[in-house]
């Protein structure tokens, strides 16, 4: 069998990443050529005696192992059940499946099928008692639980929130209960942030860059009116008449990757009170989308400067003056890219992919209609997302089958360079019942991450030892 290693170059030299050790090692060019002929089944060249003697301790030391996973079981596998039943921590209800905006890139404004579309559907309250007490029952091991209101819009159903929480106050007697709502930022008012204020809440509103770009996307369903003016209003409202709002208030913004790059952080120079407040940023997610939101040329060269901006700032070879937007991406950048690798013996004959989060660890979604998925980002239609209901309870089987997700496909994975890297979970496979083709697309995505992660790694190991 062929080694179970993943070749790249950088200027400095050429590589190959072990999957068994988790580490990255130099070669000469000649070993470089060499170990791709053995990965292309291609016929080898012969080794000058400099390149055998280097491949001789390389195979000494335990590297270039053939040796693959041999049964796929997540770790987390075993504790299962015990995370269901004893440390739930977090549930995010959906309130309602309806929003007074069609943002473009929303799955439920439109999509390919995957996922449900914008309707009139509410949760009742009777699932929602039903869902706390599963909540409360099954949090033994936690003093702390945290709600969090999801839609659709979910200031849609502002009433229902007040209920949950006078409810929890009675059957959470004893613990500490945290909440959390996560809004469009159009529909709030002052009493409304009076009854959060009061009650403690974490806000999370959206808002995606300056005017010209978030009214792109972000639209109200029955007016022409700016959605941008509507949020950045409640926005400084909150920050200058709600105080106690600081620390517990974030943005979260989607990124077109078709639009300017730059402008994204003028909305911090437009209105500087945003440096303030939490950000969490993401790209746009298109999987479940029939418009794609392709990259354009413009956006890459000009996320790709301010990466290179973001390693000179790191090594301190410019004074880099950065707003909020630029700190966020490149400490997310950075952080990632300083990481050590955590080197291993070899791969145990019994483990899966990374991807996976353990469902009821961190997160945990209850939809409109009773029934429990891992979390709000996967699709609500594919039976294999659902791992209980508000009847029954959770399933520690059906977590198992979404845990491991990936025996779905054990023949790729088991030879994949990404296993100990892999992004991908259940959501990879949300649109896997209309076309068989869309794994290998994210599985392609995930390598190629994985893969720009390594690069990025070993430079940055580079520059440390100049
Ligand atoms: S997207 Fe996947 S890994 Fe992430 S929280 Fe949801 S189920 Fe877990
Ligand atoms: S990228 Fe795809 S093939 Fe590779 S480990 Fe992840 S799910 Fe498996």
């Amino acid at each position: 069998m062929k080694p179970y290693v993943h070749t790249f170059k950088t200027l400095k030299s050429d590589y190959f990443y072990d999957v068994n050790k988790n580490s990255v090692v130099p070669i000469s060019s000649e070993l470089y050529n060499y170990i791709n002929c053995i990965l292309a089944e291609k016929t080898m060249p012969e080794l000058s005696n400099s390149a055998k003697q280097e491949l001789d301790t390389l195979y000494k030391d335990g590297y270039l192992s053939s040796n693959r996973v041999k049964r796929f079981e997540h770790p987390q596998t075993k504790y299962l059940d015990d995370y269901l039943s004893r440390k739930l921590k977090n549930l995010s209800i959906e309130l309602t499946q309806n929003c007074n905006l069609r943002c473009s890139y929303c799955n439920y404004t439109s999509n390919n099928g995957s996922s449900r579309l914008h309707n009139n559907k509410q949760i009742s309250f009777e699932v929602i008692e039903k869902a706390l007490n599963i909540l409360r029952d099954n949090s033994l091991d936690n003093k702390e639980v945290s709600i969090g209101f999801y839609g659709g819009e979910p200031l849609m159903e502002f009433e229902t929130i007040c209920k949950t929480v006078e409810l929890s106050k009675t059957i959470f007697k004893g613990k500490k209960v945290n909440y959390t709502v996560t809004t469009n930022g159009t529909l709030f008012s002052d009493d409304i942030l009076n009854f959060m204020e009061q009650n403690d809440f974490m806000l999370v509103i959206s808002l995606d860059g300056p005017k010209e770009i978030n009214d792109l996307n972000r639209k109200f369903s029955n007016t022409e009116d700016s959605v941008f003016e509507k949020v950045i209003f409640w926005v400084e409202r909150i920050i200058s008449n709600y105080p106690n709002f600081k620390n517990k208030f974030g943005i979260n913004m989607v990124i077109d990757p078709r639009q300017d790059f730059t402008q994204y952080s003028k909305l911090f120079t437009d209105y500087p009170v945003l440096n303030e407040v939490l950000i969490s940023i993401n790209t746009v997610d298109d999987s479940n989308k029939v418009e794609k939101y392709k990259q354009t040329e413009d956006f890459n060269k000009k996320s790709n400067y301010a990466r290179f901006l973001a390693y000179l700032n790191f090594f301190d070879e410019i004074e880099f003056k950065t707003n909020h937007f630029y700190s966020y991406f490149y400490n997310q950048l950075i952080s990632k890219m300083i990481e050590g690798f955590d080197t291993q013996e070899k791969l145990d004959e019994c483990f899966a992919p990374s991807g996976p989060c353990t469902p009821g660890e961190h997160r945990l979604f209850l939809n409109t209609e009773g029934i429990f998925f891992p979390c709000e980002r996967i699709s609500e239609i594919p039976e294999i997302n659902m791992i209980g209901d508000v009847v029954n309870g959770l399933s520690t089987e059906k977590s198992s089958k979404v845990l491991n997700i990936s025996r779905s496909q054990f023949s790729n994975c088991q030879d994949c360079f990404a296993f100990r890297g892999c992004s991908n979970c259940v959501k990879a496979f949300d649109n896997y019942d209309n076309d068989k083709d869309s794994i290998k697309v994210m599985c392609e995505l995930s390598r190629e991450d994985f893969n720009y992660e390594l690069v990025g790694r070993t430079i940055m190991q580079e520059i440390k030892e100049i």
